[in-house]
């Protein structure tokens, strides 16, 4: 009798790419073998993850499914390539110590806001994490903020200096527990420390002080946000004109209490990546503070997303702290103690301090919802270094961006990756936190750029920086061809596209300010089909500060150099009038921002500002629902058409003098714009047969006329693509700059 053969068995080779380091892959992978009864190994490479598995046939298919079509919950598995190798007949399965491959990189996982495990740990007498504000876990707790270089091991990130407890080790060892291979493991007996406890600072929020509190990304700026005298005074202090403070809500329910939440909100604030999510205000609801968001009808408002936030709301009286970042004015968020103890001394009353080093800078995030998705409008912690999809490899290159809310994006592969939020390149605190991020983003994706694009503008800070490194050739992008470039790759679009590109300013190919722009654009180029027709705008960097230019540059174009211009000293107005006669000092623009100012200070809305997009933010605040006319416009010329909203200008002017609400001129001036662009993009249609609209550049955060132009499109047939992942403003023309590189380097 023949003997039994042995059962066949099967041994495969699985490599993973994507998001699978740091987010509980390799014990998932472990935990599977075991059920299944294979043999074979996991380990982290500096590519990604590699697994060897081998036994029962059956098994070993149902091991490649639930690894590629199941992952853990914070993962993403972007590649998976399976190859079959010859059974060795082994029965055990390991994890083996991580192994660098030159050359190759693996995903950073972003920071992940605190898990409910952990949070029912560190609030359980029982637990040995008790109060412990630095609890984490494999799902949860920080990332990027903390990696000095792959592959993504405790040794290179800030815990490094925090040997493990016998205990937590045990935990980081255990295939079965939550803690398997947590690099950040840490308890109160081995980990990070508080400088002071945790019962003092929240006495001292109760008592009106205000905190320099250590984060994950940075410090924050806090006191309690219905406490009007602190919030003044953190106002004043911090030098921080008119723009809105962030709040931190102790729960969606604190949330609730001050804010309308709709259900897409909800999921935006509860999300693992917890971003700042600006809510509209309740109606009637005054018990905060007038200065955290002075005259807006919104909030930022987000959840705790470390133990140590956590813990400050635990018990205290307070349920909404206000949470802004730790800097100066414009200056990059603090991250060091020294650094802290040094710049925030005149603003912070208290320190809280900790032991755990922020290895890189990253604020906030900050979205908003519109048609039930996220449009993120600052993109930085619980984001960053997330990549986005090119589609196809591309060269390794570097986009420097813009010069306000600065993020560069370098490529590596098919993959985007677009720094967190930088901030305004305009001094050199902002240049050294590029550099410094620019190196690391470098080193962790193993980057070498072969070619740099940047900005047109001169001036910017990021164009120079481009123009400085040597060697390397450059790719100058005109500002609102990356605007509609970064539109069309975030959604996937080859081809031609209608762009709209609406935004403050960028530098014209022909030596103008754009800023209202209509083009017929690919990734290789774009034709400037139509523009807001331009108005002489005199005064540089103040026009922009001071939106009663705006409105004389207007006034003066649609009734004639004489227009008067109430409510303005006679004396300034003359000057003024006298540099647009002379041309001194004086930029043509069809900047939309600047058509906004106009309006804003023609109804006497808002003259000056103190922080960018302010006047544009009120007049769309002021807008009341319910009102559908609008003003007459023109669409004329040939070459580029013009939008020439003279008509609209000179009925504005009329209605203001005659005591028409200035909600309802708002409202009228959206409606007018609305309607507009969507007839234009018609005749644009009309000319090239193209029906698809990106609608990108800072303009579109204005969600009123988001809401009207959007829907308007898409009942005259057009397909309509906004941007979700990327901000539309300049901190996402980075990426745009990219693509287009990408596309002429082909
Ligand atoms: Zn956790
Ligand atoms: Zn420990
Ligand atoms: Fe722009």
């Amino acid at each position: 009798m023949p003997s039994p053969s042995p059962a066949p068995r099967r041994r495969v080779r699985l490599r993973l790419r994507g998001i699978v380091q740091g987010v509980g892959f390799r014990p998932f992978i472990h935990n599977l073998a075991h059920e299944l009864e294979l043999g074979g190994y996991v380990l982290n490479s500096s590519a990604g993850l590699s697994a060897e598995a081998e036994g029962d046939p059956a098994a070993v298919e149902r091991f490649i499914q639930a690894v590629t079509r199941q992952p853990p919950p914070l993962a993403w598995v972007q590649e998976a390539e399976c190859s079959e190798l010859e059974a060795s007949g082994e029965r055990t399965f390991a994890i083996r110590p991580s192994a660098p491959e030159t050359g190759e990189f693996a995903l950073v996982s972003p920071d992940v806001a605190t898990c409910d495990d952990c949070r029912a740990d560190f609030t359980d007498p029982a637990n040995r994490r008790f109060g412990y504000p630095f609890t984490n876990c494999t799902n949860c707790g920080p990332r990027y903020t903390i990696i000095r270089d792959i592959p993504y091991d405790r040794s290179k990130t800030t815990m490094a200096v925090f040997p493990m407890c016998a205990a937590c080790q045990a935990e980081y060892e255990d295939p079965l527990d939550r803690r398997f291979h947590a690099q950040p493991n840490a308890c109160t007996d081995c980990g990070p420390t508080l400088s002071a406890s945790i019962e003092e600072a929240r006495r001292r929020l109760a008592a009106g002080e205000i905190l320099a509190i250590k984060g994950l990304g940075g410090f924050h700026l806090a006191c309690d946000a219905r406490n009007g005298a602190a919030v003044l005074a953190l106002r004043r202090r911090k030098r921080r004109s008119d723009k809105p403070f962030a709040l931190m809500a102790r729960d969606l329910a604190a949330a609730e209490e001050i804010c309308v939440v709709s259900e897409a909100d909800r999921a935006a604030l509860a999300s693992p990546l917890r971003p700042i999510v600006i809510l509209p205000r309740r109606a009637g609801e005054a018990p905060l503070a007038e200065a955290i968001a002075p005259g807006n009808l919104t909030l930022g408002v987000m959840l705790p997303y470390t133990p140590l936030h956590h813990l400050l709301f635990a018990g205290a009286p307070y349920s909404l702290l206000v949470m802004t970042s730790g800097n100066l004015s414009e200056e990059p968020i603090v991250v060091a103690n020294g650094e802290a103890r040094e710049r925030l001394a005149g603003v912070a009353d208290w320190f809280l301090l900790h032991n755990r080093d922020i290895y890189m800078r990253a604020d906030d995030s900050v979205v908003r919802t519109f048609e039930g998705r996220v449009r993120a409008l600052r993109r930085s912690r619980g984001y960053a270094p997330q990549t986005l999809d090119l589609g196809r490899p591309v060269p390794e290159l570097l986009a420097c961006g813009g010069e306000l809310k600065n993020a560069f994006c370098l490529t590596k592969g098919r993959h985007a990756i677009l720094s967190q939020h930088i901030g305004d390149l305009e001094n050199y605190e902002t240049l050294v936190f590029f550099e410094e991020t620019l190196a690391n983003l470098k080193k962790l994706f193993r980057v070498e750029p072969r070619a740099v694009a940047c900005d047109l503008h001169p001036q910017y800070l990021s164009t120079k920086y481009a123009l400085d490194i040597p060697s390397l050739p450059k790719v100058g992008v005109q500002h609102h061809h990356a605007h509609i470039a970064s539109c069309m790759a975030e959604n996937g679009l080859s081809g031609e596209t209608i762009g709209v590109a609406f935004d403050g300013s960028g530098y014209g190919a022909d030596g103008a300010i754009w800023g209202g722009e209509f083009l017929v654009a690919g990734y290789a180029g774009f034709e400037r089909r139509a523009h807001l027709r331009y108005v002489p705008l005199a005064g540089g960097d103040a026009a922009v500060r001071e939106p009663w230019r705006s409105a004389l540059a207007y006034l003066s174009d649609a009734l004639g150099p004489a227009a008067p211009l109430d409510s303005v000293p006679e004396e300034r107005v003359r000057i003024v009038r006298r540099m647009i006669e002379k041309g001194v000092n004086t930029v043509r623009t069809s900047s939309c921002g600047r058509l906004f100012d106009a309006v804003a200070a023609i109804i006497g809305l808002r003259r000056e500002i103190t922080f960018e997009g302010q006047a544009a933010i009120e007049l769309e605040m002021a807008a009341l629902d319910g009102v559908t006319e609008r003003y007459p416009f023109e669409i004329s010329g040939d070459g580029p058409w013009q939008l020439d909203f003279r008509p609209s200008i000179e009925r504005i002017a009329r209605e203001a003098a005659g005591g028409t609400p200035s909600g309802v001129v708002a409202a009228r001036f959206h409606n007018t714009l609305a309607g507009a662009i969507v007839e234009t993009c018609r005749r644009i249609r009309g000319e090239t047969r193209l029906d698809r609209v990106c609608l990108s550049g800072g303009t579109f955060q204005n969600v009123r006329l988001l809401g009207l132009v959007a829907p308007a499109l898409r009942s005259a047939g057009f397909q309509v693509f906004l941007h979700g992942k990327v901000p539309p403003n300049d901190g996402g023309i980075a990426l745009g700059q990219a693509a287009v590189a990408a596309e002429l380097m082909r």
